[in-house]
């Protein structure tokens, strides 16, 4: 008999948004006279932007007509789409030959299928509280895990020191959960730490469009040094809304050499082996994104989820809370008060205002004690849930 992958059994089930489910609907069949406000939600509300649509629109044109039909697509990537990235890094004085971007179904994709490149006896470095793609993934593949906790003390932002022995260190930046953002020097000393090591950075930028602070690095390679060490990872889903549409991309530079065997050598080899590409219609869409009409669109919605995020920070900051995040990013992280543990506090969010939100807990054991709001929800419900947790609390 066939022995499956018994690492699976290794898995912890992923309770989180399980629960979540179970609760609200349990709230709901017994409370059908009320509607929730859901700001726990990790999906965007607004729809595609005007320029995408048309560019999605024109690239279904193209699939219909014998001269501009398109069939496979390059596995790595349309050179269209490649080096429209790449200009888009160039604008942020970030120098990427279009073959260093590889463009793929989405980041969560990329996540779990990078670590082809590893060899199966190295060490993960997680550093939490965490999204839980990161852990999992990598107990499939039967990896050994290194937890990196952080907390107030540290702004939930830890720097490396010599305790810390992992090969493959995954940063997320600006993070989900906590919203919080790694400075330039921060992020040099674990670029330091890595070359030094010989680790390989995991960057997860999915939401680096939402930075607003200038001084704050939107790319790993605004870091010297990062060329080196480290791959970034990149979504269009909150970027643009393509969560349903499906598409990103990974910058791997060509300067990470380790035993020998260069890392954007492997993925070309490993994509043309695994993947036939992403489809023309979308990575047409994608590629609207980065265009000058795209770009003024994509940063209008992120206003919105912005503005929705302020009304939450307000809301906190007359209630005295600590939190962090909503700034630089669309998660806000806030203690829970009175000393309560996160699921105590979602149950009573959900049953005293009907405010739904994600236990920090559910991000790893250092997240016990908080609570993430996600500012993706609509402005009319983001501004009732302010208003309901400000007269809840203030009690
Ligand atoms: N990385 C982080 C930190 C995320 O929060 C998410 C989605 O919520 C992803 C990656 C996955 O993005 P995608 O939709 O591109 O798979």
């Amino acid at each position: 008999m066939i022995t499956p992958n018994m690492h699976y059994a290794d898995l912890k089930d992923s309770y989180l948004f399980y629960n979540i489910a179970q609760k609200t609907k349990a709230y709901l069949e017994a409370n059908p006279d009320k509607r929730l406000y859901r700001m726990g939600i990790g999906d965007v509300s607004l729809p595609l932007c005007d320029a995408v649509i048309k560019a999605l629109h024109e690239g279904v044109d193209d699939q219909a007509t014998k001269d501009n039909f398109h069939g496979y697509m390059p596995e790595c990537g349309a050179p269209f789409l490649r080096e429209a990235i790449a200009n888009y890094y160039a604008e942020r004085k970030v120098t990427l030959a279009p073959d260093e971007v590889f463009v793929s179904s989405g980041a969560s994709d990329e996540l779990g299928d990078i670590l082809d490149l590893f060899d199966r006896s190295s060490t993960a470095l997680v550093i939490e509280p965490a999204y839980p793609a990161y852990v999992d993934a990598n107990v499939m593949a039967g990896r050994r895990i290194v937890h990196l906790s952080s907390g107030e003390e540290n702004g939930f932002l830890p720097m490396p020191d010599d305790s810390i022995d992992a090969d493959i260190l995954y940063i997320c930046s600006p993070n989900n959960p906590t919203g919080a953002v790694f400075s330039r020097e921060q992020l040099k000393c674990w670029v330091d730490y890595a070359n030094e090591k010989g680790s390989v950075i995991l960057f997860d930028a999915a939401y680096e469009a939402f930075i607003e602070d200038n001084e704050l690095p939107h790319s790993i390679f605004e870091i010297e040094g990062a060329r080196k060490c480290a791959i970034e990872i990149c979504s269009l889903s909150k970027t643009a809304g393509f969560t349903g549409t499906r598409l990103g991309y990974t910058v791997i530079p060509k300067d990470i050499t380790r035993n020998g065997m260069n890392l954007n050598s492997m993925w070309v080899r490993n994509r043309t082996t695994k993947t036939n590409g992403v489809s023309y219609i979308i990575q047409k869409g994608g590629a609207a994104v980065f265009t000058p009409e795209g770009q003024e669109q994509i940063h209008k919605n992120i206003a919105i989820y912005k503005n929705n995020a302020k009304v939450l920070m307000e809301a906190l900051d007359e209630l005295g809370i600590w939190y962090c995040g909503g700034k630089n990013a669309p998660y806000i992280w806030m203690k829970c008060p009175d000393n309560m543990s996160s699921w105590e506090f979602f149950d009573y969010l959900l049953n005293e205002i009907q405010v739904v939100g994600t236990p920090g807990e559910g991000f790893g054991a250092c997240g016990e004690g908080y609570f993430r709001f996600s500012t993706f929800g609509s402005p009319e419900d983001t501004v009732e849930a302010a208003r309901r947790i400000k007269e809840l609390l203030k009690k």
